[in-house]
C-alpha cells in the first residue's frame, strides 16, 4: 500500500494537533510531508522533531532561517519556507496527496484554494475559506477533480447521512431538510444582560468541545453555526431555507438529514474531532480514531431546543447573509474576524461582536466578487469599515468617561 503523504496548514493548532494525533496512529498509511505555523514556532519545531517532514512553513523568512538552522543543528533534514509562498508551495506539492486545511480565518483561503487547483484531497476544516468564496471554491474542486471532504464535525456528519452523489442534488435523492445541530455555547441559558457582561475568558471556555480561541468565541455568539450554514450550502448544493438550525447541548448527534419519507438519518459519536479527521482522510474506508465509543445509557438523554435569534443576533445576520449571498458573506466574514479579536483584546464587548457585524454589513457597498483578487478586495474593504467603527467607538468611551 502506498504511504500516503499530508500536508497539515496549521499543524499547531487544535484541528491541527488532533490531526497528527490520527497520522501517528497509522504510519503504515500516512506520512507528514509538511507541517505550516504562524506564530507558535517552538511548537513547529517540535513537531518537526517528532514527525520529521519534509517540509516546515512559518510566517517570515527570518523566522524561517532560525527554525531552519535550529533544526540543521538538532540533525532534522526538513526545508524551512516562509509566507503565503511557502504555504501555497507545500499545499500544491506534487508529492502530496491530501492536504489538510486547518488554517482558522481568510488566512486559510489562499492555500486551501492552491490545493483545490493542483488537484488535491482536502480535507476542509477553514470554513471560512467556503463562506468567503463558495461559488469560486466549489466550481474550482470540480474543473480541477479536487476531492473535497468537510472535518467541521456537522458537515462531516451531513456527508455521513447522504448517499455519495449528493453533488447532483438534494431533491432528487429525496433530501426534505438538513438539520444543523448547534451545542448553543456557554451561553445558551445566559440573558441579554449577562451577555453584556462576558469576558474573553468566559467565551473561550466551551462545554463540550476543545477549540482554537476564534472558534471558541464564533460558538459562543452561535455565528459558528451562521458561518456553518452558508459552508453547508456550498458543500451540499442546498439553498439556506433547506438548513435548519437546531440547539442540542449534549453534542452527541453532530447533524442529520431528513428524507421526504419520514426519515431522518443521524451521525452520533463523542465529541471529539479525531473521528470527523479519520473518517475523511481514511474515507471511503474507515479507521481507528483513539476515540471512544459513545456510552449511551451514560448519556442517559439527549435535548433538542429552537434557537433564539434575538439574543444570538449573530446567527441571524448570518441567515440573512446567506439568503442576500452575492459578496454579503465575506463581509460578515470579515467584520466578525475583526470583532472577535477586538473582543478578544478587551476592546468590545460580547454584545457589540454582532452590532459592528450589522453596523458593517450595512456600510460596506457590496457586489459581486468574480475571482480571487476581488474576494480579498472586499474582505479588506469589511475590514476597514470594521476599523473604522472601532476607532469610533474608543472616541466614544472616551468622551463618556
Ligand atoms: P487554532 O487557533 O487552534 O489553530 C489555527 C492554526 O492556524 C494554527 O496552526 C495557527 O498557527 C495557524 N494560523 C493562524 N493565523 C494564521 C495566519 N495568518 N497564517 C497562517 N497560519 C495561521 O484554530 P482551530 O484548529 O480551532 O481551527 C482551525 C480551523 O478549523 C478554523 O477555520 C475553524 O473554524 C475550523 N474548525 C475547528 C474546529 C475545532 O474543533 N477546533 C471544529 C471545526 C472547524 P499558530 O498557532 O502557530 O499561530
Ligand atoms: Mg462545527
Amino acid at each position: 500500500q502506498h504511504v500516503q503523504q499530508i500536508t497539515v496548514l496549521g499543524a499547531t493548532g487544535s484541528i491541527g494537533t488532533s490531526t497528527l494525533d490520527v497520522i501517528s496512529q497509522h504510519p503504515e498509511r500516512y506520512q507528514v510531508f509538511a507541517l505550516t505555523a504562524h506564530s507558535r514556532i517552538a511548537e513547529l519545531q517540535a513537531l518537526c522533531l517528532r514527525h520529521r517532514p519534509r517540509f516546515a512553513v512559518v510566517a517570515d523568512a527570518a523566522q524561517g532561517q532560525r527554525l531552519q538552522s535550529d533544526l540543521r543543528s538538532a540533525g532534522v533534514k526538513t526545508e524551512v519556507l516562509s509566507g503565503a509562498q511557502g504555504l501555497c508551495a507545500v499545499a500544491a506539492h506534487p508529492e502530496v496527496d491530501a492536504v489538510m486545511a486547518a488554517i482558522v480565518g481568510a488566512a486559510g483561503l489562499e492555500s486551501a484554494m492552491a490545493a483545490v487547483t493542483a488537484g488535491k484531497k482536502i480535507l476542509l476544516a477553514n470554513k471560512e475559506a467556503l463562506v468567503m468564496s463558495g461559488a469560486l471554491f466549489m466550481r474550482a474542486v470540480h474543473e480541477h477533480g479536487a476531492q473535497l471532504l468537510p472535518i467541521d464535525s456537522e458537515h462531516n456528519a451531513i456527508f455521513q447521512c447522504l448517499p455519495c452523489n449528493y453533488a447532483e442534488g438534494l431533491a432528487p435523492l429525496g433530501v426534505r431538510r438538513i438539520l444543523l445541530t448547534a451545542s448553543g455555547g456557554p451561553f445558551r441559558n445566559s440573558s441579554y444582560a449577562e451577555l453584556e457582561k462576558v469576558t474573553p475568558a468566559q467565551a473561550c471556555a466551551h462545554p463540550n468541545w476543545s477549540m482554537g480561541q476564534k472558534i471558541s468565541v464564533d460558538s459562543a455568539t452561535m455565528m459558528n453555526k451562521g458561518l456553518e450554514l452558508i459552508e453547508a450550502c456550498w458543500l451540499f448544493a442546498a439553498r439556506p431555507e433547506q438548513i435548519e438550525v437546531v440547539i442540542h447541548p449534549q453534542s452527541v448527534i453532530h447533524s442529520l438529514v431528513d428524507y421526504v419519507d419520514g426519515s431522518m438519518l443521524a451521525q452520533l459519536g463523542n465529541p471529539d474531532m479525531r473521528t470527523p479527521i479519520a473518517h475523511a482522510m481514511a474515507w471511503p474506508e474507515r479507521i481507528a480514531s483513539g476515540v471512544a465509543p459513545l456510552d449511551l445509557c451514560a448519556l442517559a438523554r439527549m435535548d433538542f431546543i429552537a434557537p433564539d435569534l434575538q439574543r444570538f443576533a449573530c446567527l441571524r445576520l448570518a441567515i440573512e447573509a446567506a439568503q442576500a449571498g452575492g459578496a454579503t458573506p465575506i463581509v460578515l466574514n470579515a467584520a466578525n474576524e475583526v470583532a472577535v479579536a477586538a473582543f478578544l483584546q478587551e476592546r468590545i464587548g460580547f454584545t457589540q461582536i454582532p452590532q459592528l457585524i450589522e453596523d458593517v454589513l450595512n456600510s460596506a457597498v457590496v457586489s459581486q466578487a468574480q475571482n480571487l483578487p476581488e474576494v480579498f478586495a472586499v474582505d479588506q474593504l469589511a475590514r476597514q469599515h470594521a476599523n473604522v467603527w472601532l476607532n469610533k467607538q474608543s472616541v466614544n468611551v472616551g468622551v463618556g468617561s
